[in-house]
């Protein structure tokens, strides 16, 4: 109908223009090469060290939520939801901001097939004060009830872990084979290359632990719940889960830090402006520790220098 108004130039024009201007919309994003094999997007950098590890060039990735950025607050772009949408295989990591992406993934693309990297882990319970979870990255399940979560929660940080971490690359080489099976028996050779390299990760990390006489650490948000339980440390930290502590609180845990002789505070680089001020009431220093950059045995190698250089001895 359009075509009856312009003149024969633009006719002309848009005939020509159109399948190119269609061939441009249907592509993928230009974040995924066209030579690749298999198509992979993962909700958080450190999934990515997986991906490379067990995919090897028989893969391209791509991360949701890019470094630096909070996924507590992370929202998705349109540009993103095109490229998840571009997306062979979406690995979830069980973060509760996958739910605001995954209603309109499905809706959006028969072409991915969304696989939670973090099914059959052994989940730690986390238990929430209050009624009302307002952190949206770790709010509760819903029990049907409007605005109610259940109390007890499954802490999300599963990566920061080597025991969890045998069942994610478990997961993730499983749906490689699944998707891509003319490169299986690769795929399970760097597989297995990959969990003897969380072995070895596991066992350098726990001889060094076990070399000192830490046995706490003080952190601001407690990211490191599976780190301290696989190597049999406590975790104190200020924040629960969203909610900051009252002046009682913080005097309780004070007391806490100063028995165990714990002088410096462990902080995400992204919460060193809030923590600051629980710092100063604590009495401690500060030291970055990031959870979600995309080195993943830097990661945790890191921290466990971190736990050594300023942990405690808690009664
Ligand atoms: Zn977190």
């Amino acid at each position: 109908m359009a075509d009856f108004r312009l003149p024969p130039f633009f006719r002309r024009l848009r005939r020509s223009l159109l399948p190119a201007l269609a061939v441009f919309l249907l592509s993928p994003p230009a974040v995924f090469p066209v030579t690749a094999a298999l198509r992979v997007a993962v909700s958080i950098p450190p999934q990515e060290w997986f991906v490379r590890q067990i995919g090897g060039d028989d893969v391209t990735v791509v991360t949701m939520v890019p470094a630096g950025t909070d996924p507590h607050t992370w929202e998705p772009r349109p540009s993103q939801l095109r490229a998840l949408a571009a997306a062979d295989i979406y690995f979830t990591i069980g973060i509760a901001f996958e739910d605001i992406w995954l209603p309109r993934l499905l809706a959006g693309s028969d072409r991915v097939t969304v696989v939670a990297a973090d099914a059959g882990v052994e989940k730690i319970s986390i238990h929430h004060r209050a009624m009302h979870g307002n952190d949206p990255s770790h709010a509760g399940r819903h029990d049907g009830e409007a605005g109610h979560v259940h109390q007890a929660v499954a802490d999300p940080h599963v990566w920061l872990s080597p025991r969890a971490a045998r069942r994610l690359a478990a997961n993730m080489a499983a749906a490689f084979a699944a998707r891509d099976p003319e490169h299986a028996a690769a795929c399970r050779r760097r597989h297995d290359a990959c969990r003897a390299a969380i072995d070895r990760l596991d066992e350098e990390i726990r001889r060094f632990l076990e070399a000192g006489p830490e046995t706490c650490f003080l952190v601001y948000h407690p990211a490191w719940g599976y780190f301290a339980r696989d190597y049999g440390l406590e975790q104190l930290a200020v924040e629960h889960h969203g909610t900051r502590p009252g002046p009682r609180a913080l005097a309780g845990l004070r007391e806490r830090i100063d028995r165990g002789g714990i002088r410096t505070m462990i902080v995400q680089p992204r919460d060193r402006a809030t923590a600051a001020s629980a710092a100063e009431i604590l009495g401690v220093g500060m030291a970055a520790a990031d959870p979600l950059a995309a080195d993943w045995p830097a990661i945790l190698r890191d921290f466990a220098r971190l736990v050594r250089d300023h942990g405690g001895r808690c009664p």
